[in-house]
């Protein structure tokens, strides 16, 4: 390693990375997410799709459709969906003559007028605002591809897409509104309005517009800085290289960004404790693992717990039909779609409501315990089960939908009443929680602590560190996990 006298006096003081000399970029080599594997991906043809060769997960795929067109046209297809669901009614309700309308902004304004503002705004920001903003990214972000030259804001619109799109729940929302609807069919007379298919059709609009989008294309279009800077604002060069150039650079040199995907080697190991720059592509920070990912998943998660149990144990709402009815639990509303006979739903929202907050819960609990103290087993099924915990985890809004939706309808006075409990909070509580926990985790960490991506300095529990380098120190160098780079597995995109 040749660096000059100045340079290492500065790797002296260990403060971040204000010692880069220099970042070399690395082409057609990519970090899997799940598993921190860097593989060589080569160019796809398309309708072919690389996956990592050791845990499966998708690394890139190349769409039939032409990049730009098609989600644009699903993307001006979602923005008018949207506006005519706002502005058409969602359901009405008849009790005995008396009738109620009620569309998709009703719901988060009663609850906030019951006192139950946090619930309030969470329904409204999930299913109003965030779906609204995502689609005005979402056109900024095709307009700014079109260029011939990618404009310079667009890179931060992308990143911001992507950190927002998980909090559009509109697909969600279906389901909570055909669990009110179900509920109330027994009660009273109910008109579906338009609204609701406006909302079916706005969900596979912008399920399509996000499968038909490359991303990888539109980053592609974007040159690369010829400098970036650290952290602390020094300015670095910035050279490029590709992969078969190059040979197989030393692993715990190189970086991805966890916003872009772009590899870039350093000229020393790489911390995982400090932000080691600015990437030069898409100018979001990089970081070699997700920040305190173990400690922020492990304060997430208790906080959750913490609210599980009233979650379970209050109401959640209290339906009160002429003088009778009460408050309900979340079981008991599973239990009392049962005893009418709407098995499947029962069984749907036993899944969204218990059984998906108890999986997120044990499992990423399993996942940290076994980070912790660097258990070096199970270690795809884990990466796999992560990517099961990420996806279902939204679901579980099902019932707070509903909620709110019910909460919204039935205003009868004494004849007919819905409104909110303590439980519904907590349970919301437990939904975002263990969202904001699953994201936190960075599921590369698992394959860190169990010592398979090369040597590792830091950001790991310090039993594992010192564990890992006895293991190193007792067995020869041939004996070390692989640490060069393999080519990904190719295979026909399926989707
Ligand atoms: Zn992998
Ligand atoms: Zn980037």
């Amino acid at each position: 390693m040749s660096m000059s006298s100045s340079s290492s006096r500065l790797r002296c003081d260990d403060a971040g990375l204000g010692h880069v000399p220099h970042v070399r970029i690395i082409g057609g080599l990519s970090e899997c997410p799940g598993c921190g594997l860097y593989q060589r991906v080569p160019d796809l043809a398309a309708g072919e799709q690389a996956t990592c060769t050791r845990c499966g997960q998708k690394l890139a795929r190349r769409r039939r459709t032409a990049p730009l067109a098609t989600p644009l046209a699903f993307c001006i297809s979602s923005a008018a969906f949207y506006l005519a669901a706002l502005a058409s009614s969602l359901m009405t309700l008849d009790v005995y003559g008396r009738q109620r309308t009620v569309d998709l902004l009703t719901g988060p304004m009663e609850l906030m007028h019951e006192g139950w503002g946090e619930a309030g705004i969470l329904v409204g920001a999930v299913t109003v605002l965030a779906p609204a903003v995502a689609i005005g990214f979402m056109f900024v972000i095709l307009y700014a591809a079109s260029c011939t030259r990618l404009p310079d804001w667009a890179p931060r619109v992308l990143v911001w897409y992507d950190k927002l799109r998980p909090w559009s729940m509109v697909e969600v929302y279906i389901l909570g509104i055909f669990v009110a609807y179900t509920k109330l069919t027994d009660m009273a007379h109910v008109d579906v309005g338009p609204a609701v298919y406006l909302i079916g059709a706005l969900m596979l609009t912008m399920a399509a517009t996000d499968s038909t989008l490359d991303t990888e294309m539109i980053w592609r279009h974007r040159r690369i800085d010829r400098v970036t800077r650290t952290e602390n604002g020094q300015t670095v060069a910035v050279d490029y290289a590709h992969v078969d150039q190059t040979g197989l650079p030393p692993v715990d040199h190189l970086v991805a960004c966890t916003s872009c995907g772009l590899v870039g080697e350093l000229a020393h190991p790489v911390s995982s404790l400090h932000c080691v720059g600015i990437c030069p592509r898409c100018e979001h920070k990089v970081w070699r693992r997700l920040p305190q990912s173990l400690t922020r998943t492990t304060a997430f998660l208790i906080a959750a717990i913490v609210f599980y149990i009233p979650a379970n144990l209050y109401p959640v709402m209290t339906f009160l039909r002429m003088g009778g009815g009460g408050g309900h639990t979340i079981i008991e509303g599973a239990i009392e779609l049962w005893q009418d006979g709407m098995i499947p739903l029962s069984l749907l929202v036993f899944f969204a409501s218990i059984t998906v907050p108890m999986l997120k819960i044990l499992s990423l609990g399993w996942m940290i315990s076994q980070t912790w103290r660097g258990a070096r087993g199970h270690l795809v099924a884990r990466t796999r089960l992560f990517r099961l915990v990420d996806m279902v985890g939204r679901w579980s809004m099902i019932d707070v939908f509903m909620i709110s939706i019910l909460v919204a309808v039935v205003r009868f006075n004494a004849m007919a009443s819905v409104t909110a409990n303590a439980g519904m909070v907590a349970f919301a509580a437990v939904v975002v929680l263990t969202l904001l926990a699953a994201w936190s985790f960075d599921p590369r960490i698992m394959w860190d602590a169990a010592g398979r991506n090369g040597p590792v300095t830091d950001g790991l529990p310090p039993a594992v560190l010192r564990a890992q380098h006895d293991r190193a120190a007792a067995s020869s160098p041939s004996s070390l996990p692989p640490a060069g780079v393999l080519p990904a597995r190719m295979e026909p995109d399926q989707a």
